[in-house]
């Protein structure tokens, strides 16, 4: 059996970054993806954001990830000449019970490290968004757009010229931990077996079931696998807006709020719909929600501007009635198998914080 001594599973980019983490630090690693490239899932169907660390639990994973990464993707944006835009976002309140709620969110995120926030009045955020409905924003100014795949093709380059190999169409099927090493078994066009010294299960959603084919893992320790869609609408007019806008976040999610690709071309959402199984397409209906939502910043919408566009699938490990969920990191430590790292539950910020994940992961992964 061929010896190795990293397996990252998974080409999304937080395996990528893992990849190249690892790969920098003298590793030999391998990076199995049962898909035909990288980032082919939920790293191609999100809104693209670098946020800024405003709404997650103080102290979690969440919080101080997306702050670190935050600031090493912007680092990293500049040396590697990605495309990105720190164009800032707008929180807007359009009541005077929301207006009441910034200074919370502001207390908040700064309880995250994120001391940037700027409270203005409704006069001093049309100033800046003519065409914008509000009594009062915070501006946030550490907030911005990225082309995630110029992103990603620079850390595959990144690991490639370290020495990692990527192997695609290439699922592992199962695996089993035996005497300190983990052999596993991969299939598709090139089945192999392969032993190793470090596995990292980096599947997005599929990082459950992978977790369950690996012999000697804890299977109460593996969280079940939820599904929260996201579903966005393209607008055929041309919004008049050069930062994000969200309205104040309301129980369950942010609200349906518009970003900007690199193009300057708006789109809203996502919005959440548990679902059973996945199905990317975007139901038209569902912009009759939309529509209401989004006049209440931006009353000028015109009648029949909203597209179904794509969706993404949030990689949920608490149910739907669970508000919060943290990323889930386990290492030897937490399950007791030797040379393992699971990554569960890395939905949005994951793209922001996956330069500060892939850190983590090369700190645990120094066993
Ligand atoms: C709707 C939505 C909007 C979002 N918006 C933002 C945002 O604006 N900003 C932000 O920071 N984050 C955002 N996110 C979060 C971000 O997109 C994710 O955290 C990130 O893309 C997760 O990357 P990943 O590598 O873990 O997963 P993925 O990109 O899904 O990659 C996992 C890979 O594993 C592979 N795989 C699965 N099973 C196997 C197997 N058995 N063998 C080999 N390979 C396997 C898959 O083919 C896939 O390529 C959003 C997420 C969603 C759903």
């Amino acid at each position: 059996m061929d010896k190795v001594d990293c397996v990252v599973v998974g080409a999304g980019v937080i395996g990528l970054a893992i990849a190249r983490r690892l790969a920098q630090a003298g590793r030999e690693v391998i990076v199995l993806e049962a898909a035909e490239g990288i980032g082919t899932i939920t790293s191609s169907r999100n809104s693209e954001v670098i946020h800024a660390g405003i709404y997650y639990r103080a102290g979690s994973l969440m919080a101080q990830m997306c702050v670190r990464g935050k600031q090493a993707l912007y680092r990293y944006c500049r040396d590697h000449g990605i495309p990105h835009r720190n164009c800032g976002k707008l929180i807007v309140a359009t009541t005077p019970g929301e207006t009441e709620k910034l200074q919370s969110i502001r207390a908040h995120a700064e309880a995250n490290g994120v001391n940037d926030l700027q409270l203005l009045t409704g006069a001093a955020a049309r100033a800046l968004e003519p065409a914008l409905n509000c009594d009062a924003a915070l501006l946030s100014p550490s907030t911005g757009i990225i082309d995630s795949h110029a992103y990603m093709l620079a850390l595959r380059g990144d690991a490639e010229e370290a020495g990692a190999a990527y192997a695609f169409h290439t699922p592992l099927v199962r695996a089993r931990a035996d005497g300190g090493q983990i052999e596993i078994e991969a299939g598709g066009d090139a089945p192999m077996t392969l032993a190793c010294n470090l596995l990292v299960n980096a599947a997005g959603l599929g990082a459950p079931t992978v977790a369950r084919s690996i012999e000697g893992m804890p299977v109460a320790l593996i969280p079940y696998a939820y599904l929260a869609k996201g579903n966005y609408f393209a607008c055929s007019a041309r919004a008049p807006f050069s930062r994000l806008i969200y309205p104040v976040p309301e129980p369950g999610g942010l609200g349906v709020h518009l970003t900007l690709d690199m193009a300057g071309q708006a789109r809203f959402g996502p919005d959440v719909e548990w679902v059973e199984s996945i199905d990317y397409a975007v139901d038209p209906a569902r912009a009759e929600r939309f529509y209401p939502a989004i006049r209440r910043y931006w009353p000028t919408l015109p009648d029949g501007a909203l597209m179904p566009s794509y969706s993404g699938i949030r990689p949920k490990i608490v149910p739907p009635a669970v508000a919060t969920q943290d990323f889930l990191i386990q290492g030897p430590a937490d399950h007791g198998v030797a040379g393992l790292i699971n990554l569960f539950g890395i939905e949005s910020p994951g793209l922001t914080s996956s330069l500060a994940i892939a850190d983590h992961i090369g700190v645990v992964a120094e066993f």
